[in-house]
């Protein structure tokens, strides 16, 4: 091979797949479903963010393709510039009421959301106080804004107000984290962390992206969870996970909106989501509203997983939602089940370094609530078939 300037990522990528650490992407040949096509062969899907089933659910479909014949697909510019279709403010709208917040923005997708919000709230004078293991947007939104970060070990209130009082500052200071942390699927203790917020001035800001449509009532998301309408001030979701589309949204007061709408620069600067996506979304916001079934199925399926997970002797993590992680320790021993498991009809992922820390590789086992109660049983038939193979659990 000739030199041609990038050899280099041919010797890192190598070093990847030595590690264990490198990434095939499955080609998926059918809707993303509890069930999908892979080479032709259908495979139980445990790998989707795909909570509620709606990816592929006949309402969104239909509402999709009814937005094509009366909007076509395009926003054709900015919506600062080329206008906003009527669609985008009814799903703004509408997202404002299920959750029960003043005013609701959307953006391209959850990335989008981060990327936007924290640098239009604070700049180079100003402090983010940031949970160690948040979202790898959150920490690229806080280093564009150039306002100083201090880590705080992970869901630790304590630490928290400890960073806080050591960094005193005439600036504006920000308290950032996920609220639902997608590898191990632990909650951050968000009304200790409001408590902290309202006591020393700070504002709050959580990414809800795996507590929309999964945590508080209906999937109401985070805030609802611990009944803190009105006390956080910067509440970050996405729509490409249990709303089933695309698309990421931040609610809260009327004012925090309209400053987003004026300085957001990927509202400001990208074209917006397309109609079809927006009129998907909005279908799943009304599913949500009409029912709780899906997210009591969701729950269930998973607690159902945990349950027999655990009784074969698995050790699956300190998870308090829906996210399943079974924890196997080297990367290349998740990426040798995960093999195995996909050998077997199970498309299961391993996550490794640097998405997990190193040494705590695992198979993170995402269900839905399109996953039948057989699906379950065959997705557990196989993960103690391969947990035995390997000696992860006994006979
Ligand atoms: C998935 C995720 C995002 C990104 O959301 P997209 O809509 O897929 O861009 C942002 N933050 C967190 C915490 C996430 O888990």
């Amino acid at each position: 091979m000739t030199d041609n300037g990038v050899t280099w990522l041919d010797e890192e990528l190598a070093r990847l797949q030595e590690a264990g650490l490198y990434n095939t992407i499955r080609t998926l040949e059918s809707p993303m479903d509890a069930w999908v096509v892979i080479n032709g062969q259908r495979k139980l899907n445990f790998c989707a963010n795909n909570y509620l089933g709606l990816a592929n659910h006949p309402r969104l479909c239909e509402a999709a393709k009814a937005a094509i014949d009366r909007y076509g697909i395009g926003p054709g510019a900015v919506r600062s510039i080329a206008g906003t279709t009527a669609l985008h403010i009814e799903l703004e709208e509408k997202l404002a009421a299920f959750k029960k917040a003043e005013a609701c923005i959307t953006f391209q997708s959850g990335f989008m959301a981060n990327l936007a919000t924290i640098p239009a709230l604070v700049g180079k004078d100003d402090l983010i106080i940031s949970d160690e293991l948040n979202h790898a947007s959150i920490i690229d939104a806080c280093r564009l804004s150039r306002a100083q970060v201090i880590r705080y070990r992970h869901n630790d209130v304590t630490d928290l107000r400890a960073k806080i009082a050591e960094n005193p500052t005439n600036g504006h200071r920000l308290i950032v984290t996920d609220g639902v942390f997608s590898m191990d699927g632990d909650i951050a203790p968000l009304d200790e962390i409001v408590a902290v917020a309202e006591a020393t001035g700070c504002l709050t800001m959580v990414d809800d992206a795996h507590g929309e449509g999964v945590l508080g009532e209906g999937g109401r998301g985070i805030v609802d969870h611990f009944h803190l309408h009105g006390r956080v001030d910067v509440e970050v979701g996405t729509m490409s996970k249990a709303f089933g589309a695309v698309g990421g949204m931040v609610a809260g007061r009327r004012t925090l909106v309209e400053w987003l709408r004026q300085r957001g620069r990927p509202f400001l600067f990208s074209s917006a989501m397309t109609a079809p996506d927006v009129a998907a979304c909005i279908e799943a916001t009304a599913m949500l509203q009409e029912s709780s079934e899906r997210v009591e199925r969701l729950w269930s399926n998973a607690a159902l997983l945990k349950a027999e997970l655990q009784r074969m002797g698995f050790d699956t993590g300190l998870s308090q939602t829906p996210i399943v992680p079974v924890m196997l320790g080297e990367a290349r021993l998740a990426q040798e089940f995960s093999r195995r498991l996909f050998a077997v009809g199970v498309f299961a992922m391993a996550i490794g370094f640097p998405t997990v820390p190193a040494g705590k590789a695992r198979i993170r086992v995402m269900n839905s609530a399109a996953h039948s109660r057989d699906d379950l049983e065959v997705g557990l038939a196989a993960f103690e078939k391969i947990g035995r193979e390997l000696g992860v659990i006994g006979d």
